[in-house]
């Protein structure tokens, strides 16, 4: 069966004084109606720019430069702006970190609902009120009626955010991309938040993409996992697989650097060694200066991506010793 997204070798560049440069390079996937994927890595390796990418929202230097796109049948790099437009209010939707969300400050709560109603909906402005508070009510806001008169500074960090999910669900999506939308919340909302996602993802069986750089966040929400380090993907696998049997050294790394609500102090252990610049010139594998394992090999070939079962994949040379290994030991027992 078709796949709500599938997204096909995409590569992702931007025009800059140093030329193109590319920040996301041949990555695929595909999510699901009622699935959440979780894209993980540290800021800066791509993970945002792909899901602007898919939601057409790239700033004007940037462009695909290769690869595809499917969304709900549709192929998404053949559209003109405003067709894509019209899909971006009609059926995907986007929400972000919460400082950063577009709530403006100088209108009411109910005056922002109704706006996006009345333009994706076409709904007159009695029944785009009735609707912005419906809306509310599901997003659990208390005393929606109230709500609805009071202006962005009133409402708490993790109010607001409820209500940017109310604007971003206005138009019914069948896709929610969400990108860092519980960084700036403290724990408790944030897992609220998190519920709630995870809640209307079910009710209303969106697909969802959510995009962080939190392993916890990831525990949370995720069925699959897609890793990404430099602007490729390194990892893929359901939530069980990542957190029981990671397999590439930077996912491993990611793991380790969660600190444990039990031994805080012990358990923070980031992966030595910062993301290389878009502009870098890399040979063999991108993770190669960071990593413990690297041989010449990783010096100079770019790993292959290797399936190791049920989706489970992964970019690193180690899996072909492995694999060496299995066929060895099969060999020896015939
Ligand atoms: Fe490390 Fe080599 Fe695997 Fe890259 S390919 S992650 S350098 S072991
Ligand atoms: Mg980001």
């Amino acid at each position: 069966a078709q796949k709500l997204l599938q997204v096909e070798n995409l590569v992702t560049k931007f025009k800059t004084a140093d030329g193109k440069l590319s920040a996301v390079r041949g990555v695929s996937f595909s999510v699901d109606r009622k699935e959440t994927l979780c894209i993980v890595g540290e800021s800066g390796c791509g993970k945002s720019i792909t899901s602007l990418t898919i939601m057409g929202l790239l700033p004007s230097n940037g462009e695909i430069a290769e690869g595809s796109i499917n969304f709900e049948g549709t192929e998404l790099t053949n559209l003109k702006k405003e067709e894509l437009r019209k899909l971006r209010g009609n059926k995907m939707a986007m929400i972000f970190q919460e400082p950063m969300t577009a709530l403006n400050p100088v209108f009411t709560v109910g005056y922002q609902l109704r706006e996006s109603l009345m333009i994706h909906k076409g709904l007159s402005k009695s029944e785009a009120n009735k609707e912005g508070i419906e809306l509310l009510k599901q997003v659990g806001i208390p005393y929606p009626e109230k709500r609805m008169k009071q202006y962005p500074h009133e409402l708490s960090g993790g109010m607001r955010q409820r209500v940017m999910i109310a604007i971003a669900l206005a138009c019914k999506p069948s896709l929610l991309i969400a990108d860092e939308p519980t960084t700036a919340l403290d724990v408790t909302i944030q897992a609220q938040i998190l519920d709630l996602i995870k809640e209307l993802k079910d009710q209303l069986g969106m697909g969802v993409i959510l995009v962080t750089h939190d392993m916890g966040v990831v525990a949370e929400v995720a069925d699959r996992v897609m890793v990404m380090y430099a602007g490729e993907k390194v990892e893929e696998a359901d939530v069980e697989t990542i957190f029981n049997n990671p397999q590439h050294p930077y996912t491993r790394g990611l793991l380790k650097s969660v600190p444990n609500v039990d031994d805080k102090e012990h358990n923070l252990e980031p992966i030595p060694g910062t993301l290389p610049n878009m502009n870098e010139q890399i040979n063999g594998c991108r993770f190669h200066p960071r990593c413990e394992f690297a041989t010449d090999k990783c010096r100079s070939q770019e790993p292959k991506t290797f399936d190791l079962n049920n989706g489970h994949l992964v970019k690193c040379w180690l899996q072909e010793v492995a694999q060496d290994d299995e066929v060895a030991a099969a060999k020896a027992s015939a």
